[in-house]
């Protein structure tokens, strides 16, 4: 298992005004499954590429167990890199494609039948050897794609966006796949998205970034309850802003005096609550009593849009059991501990 640190990272492609990755520091535990996470061009791919050795850094290192890798070409990293659009050799048929890296690198043929075999067994494509690429369904072609990464037992997967272009359930499929073969192997893993919710599935811990910035690194469960800015905070959801004046443990807000438990400045404060966090009324603190605007069944909850006084809206979730209509009058709980502070900078 390899640790891997990337050290003051930063990268500017020519001509670029800005840096695509600007210095990022990073440090991920041997085995760990680390995801980086943020919105489109904020030099996800960037960073893997680096790690890979497909790209060079302007400035900054990138260590694995302590070494530095920048001197090493990419074919010798053992770090594999796979990308949402993994092309397989249509001329090659799938067991040609799996063995196509142990043979450029000089395995014999019994020792390439073997580990192919092996390989395609763990995807579950055993079988499947004499099909050609267009044979296969995406599926099975993503399949064939991670055995042909995995097949090289490379130290580090690297994958960018790899499930992006498959329906939900084959998505399913191929994450607990990653996850099962992620765990056997031993292998030290980091996966690019700008699916929240894939990265919370996937990811020991998230990293997030804006603008070749690093905003947070943590566990999925404290960076959705506990993100350090309001952009962060949106980036899993949208939760409900409540800015105030903060004395002591009390915060004024349109809505009336709040109480919060979570250390923050006094001064101006943005609160925030997620919907799933407001309850139906049931105590007397941090109560509050609006009218109903919207009311959508899910199935398994009810969103309510909740309207209080002339310019704040509250959305809340809430168990569908319960029947809520628009026009009806509805007091919920704000509980303390559910709202966070958040800065609204970034
Ligand atoms: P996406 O989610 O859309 O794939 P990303 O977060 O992976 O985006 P990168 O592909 O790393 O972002 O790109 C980061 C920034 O660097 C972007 O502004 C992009 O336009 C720029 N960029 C990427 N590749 C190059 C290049 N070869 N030359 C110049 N600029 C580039």
């Amino acid at each position: 298992m390899t640790h891997i640190l990337l050290r003051a990272l930063t990268k500017r492609y020519p001509a670029a005004p800005s840096p695509a990755v600007c210095g990022l520091t990073l440090d991920i535990d041997a085995g760990e499954r680390m995801a980086l996470l943020g919105p489109s061009g904020c030099g996800k791919t960037t960073v893997l590429k680096l790690i890979a050795g497909l790209l060079e850094p302007t400035h900054g290192d990138i260590e694995f167990d302590g070494h530095s890798v920048l001197a090493m070409p990419a074919e010798r990293r053992d770090a594999v890199l796979m990308f949402q659009n993994h092309l397989l050799f249509p001329h090659l048929s799938v067991g040609e494609n799996v063995g196509f890296g142990l043979r450029m690198r000089g395995e014999s043929g019994p020792v390439i039948r073997a580990r192919v075999a092996e390989m395609l067994n763990q995807v579950q494509l055993a079988g499947f050897e004499t099909r050609r690429p267009r044979e296969l369904s995406g599926g099975q072609s993503q399949r064939a794609a991670l055995a042909r990464a995995l097949v090289l037992q490379p130290r580090v997967l690297l994958l960018d966006e790899p499930f992006s272009n498959l329906d939900a359930h084959l998505r399913d499929d191929l994450r607990a796949l990653v996850l099962d073969l992620q765990r056997r192997l031993g292998l030290t893993t980091i996966v690019v998205t700008h699916d929240q919710q894939e990265a919370v599935m996937l990811a020991d811990r998230v990293a997030v970034l804006f603008d070749g910035q690093l905003q947070q690194v943590a566990p999925p469960r404290e960076l959705y309850t506990r993100p350090a800015s309001l952009g962060i905070a949106r980036f899993f959801g949208n939760p409900n802003v409540i800015r105030g004046l903060k004395r002591g443990a009390v915060v004024e807000t349109a809505l009336g005096a709040l109480r919060m438990c979570h250390p923050s400045p006094d001064g101006a404060v943005a609160l925030t609550i997620r919907p799933e966090r407001i309850r139906l009324a049931d105590g007397v603190e941090n109560t509050v009593c609006g009218e109903v605007t919207h009311s959508a069944y899910l199935g398994t909850h009810l969103r309510l849009t909740l309207r209080l006084g002339t310019d704040t809206t509250l959305d809340v979730l809430t168990d569908s059991t319960h029947d809520i209509r628009p026009g009806q009058a509805l007091r919920v709980t704000l509980p303390a501990e559910a709202l966070w502070p958040v800065i609204e900078s970034a």
